[in-house]
């Protein structure tokens, strides 16, 4: 098979690509383990309250992307070919890698294994279910994901006790402290047990605080730490391209550092940018125009990064914005992803 675009992963960075380099009438090939995209803004909500986006979170491919699509992973790449799990092979002009990353220890903010649209569904029904059952729950690790969790579930379920145990002096690494104290605030408020410098360890006993000696034993204990790189398929003829975090290395025009016609986007690659979806999707449309004045025998302008900010929900009424110039609570901002936490926005994006 023979495509002009190989484009390897469908999350934002790869379907945004995709889309935008259709409508210049380039032509692409997807390649991705699912066969659906997934809006990963909305899933922690999914697993709290699922008839409050009502399945919205993720469509299939089919249903939306405007290139060729083939679900299969790809297991290698070469400098003009990829090889699919099948042993099929792909040939193309240009490559982009796309492949994201996933949370081995937390398979509900990513899956692992849920490679339809029907499994996916049914495994965020599956930890809902086993959460109403549940008394507690101890959420391991108070990044953006453990903050978001630990609101999700406060809020929406009220029956349970959320311990959230975080090995640090403060939630939410990398934001201002402002902002750290507000997440802690607003958990609190509606009930999460935030513990500060807590490590557990697994025993026969249960769960021991190391720091403490406190044992606890939880129905159900999320661990929202560890991102890694799906870089597995560049391990062969590209480990050299891999910085030691295992992302792959790019330039100011996010070509793939010495390769021609190879480029990388997204949590895979060290952009330089904090790993956010919406930053994924900025990069796929600079490549998508990039790409386009390449082939046009343009020259491409470099990159241009963006300032951090985030908009942290902790539970569906609160939630933190920050921009680089400041910290806010102010509830008309906050809804303005409390409504539907982007799920339309993102499919708006695509297709228009
Ligand atoms: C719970 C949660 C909440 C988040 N909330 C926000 C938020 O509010 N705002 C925000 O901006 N960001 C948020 N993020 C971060 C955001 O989801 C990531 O930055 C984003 O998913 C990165 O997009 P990507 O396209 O680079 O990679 P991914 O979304 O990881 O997509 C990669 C795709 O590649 C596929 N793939 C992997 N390996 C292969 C292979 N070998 N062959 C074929 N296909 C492959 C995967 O199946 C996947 O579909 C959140 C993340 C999580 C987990």
């Amino acid at each position: 098979m023979r495509t002009q675009v190989l484009i390897i992963g469908g999350g934002f960075a790869g379907a945004s690509t995709a889309q935008a380099l259709e409508k210049r009438g380039i032509n692409t090939t997807l390649v991705d383990k699912k066969d659906y995209f997934e809006v990963t803004y909305a899933v922690l909500r999914d697993v709290a309250h699922p008839e409050k986006n009502n399945g919205k979170s993720r469509k299939r491919y089919a249903d939306f992307l405007d290139g060729q699509f083939i679900q299969s992973a790809v297991v290698e790449l070469n400098a003009h070919f990829a090889v699919l799990a099948s042993g099929e092979t792909i040939h193309f002009d240009i490559v982009v890698i796309a492949s994201g990353s996933r949370y081995p220890s937390l398979p509900l903010a990513k899956s692992v294994d849920a490679s339809s649209l029907e499994s996916r569904n049914n495994e965020l029904q599956t930890y809902h279910d086993a959460l109403k059952q549940a008394k507690d729950v101890l959420i391991l690790g108070g990044g953006v994901v453990g903050v978001e969790l630990a609101g999700e579930l406060a809020y929406a379920m009220p029956h349970l006790k959320v311990t959230l145990a975080h090995n640090g002096p403060h939630l939410l690494n990398g934001f201002k402290s402002k902002a750290s104290k507000k997440a802690l605030s607003q958990l609190t408020r509606i009930g999460v047990e935030v513990q500060f410098n807590a490590r557990y360890q697994e025993t026969e006993d249960g769960l021991v605080n190391t720091t403490n000696g406190a044992k606890i034993n939880p129905d159900i204990t999320f661990s929202a730490t560890g991102v890694i790189p799906n870089n597995e398929f560049l391990k062969r003829h590209y480990a050299h391209v891999l910085n030691p975090q295992g992302q792959v290395i790019v330039n100011e025009a996010l070509a793939v550092t010495g390769q021609q016609h190879m480029y990388a986007i997204g949590d895979i690659a060290d952009v330089g940018e904090a790993k956010l979806g919406y930053l994924a999707v900025e990069q796929g449309k600079y490549l998508a125009n990039s790409i386009a004045k390449q082939i046009s025998g343009s020259q491409p302008k470099p990159y241009k990064r963006h300032p951090f900010m985030a908009l942290v929900p902790t539970g569906q009424e609160t939630g933190i914005v920050q921009f680089p110039f400041m910290v806010s609570t102010w509830k008309p901002l906050v809804n303005i992803k409390q409504k539907d936490l982007f799920i339309s926005k993102t499919f708006n994006g695509f297709t228009q």
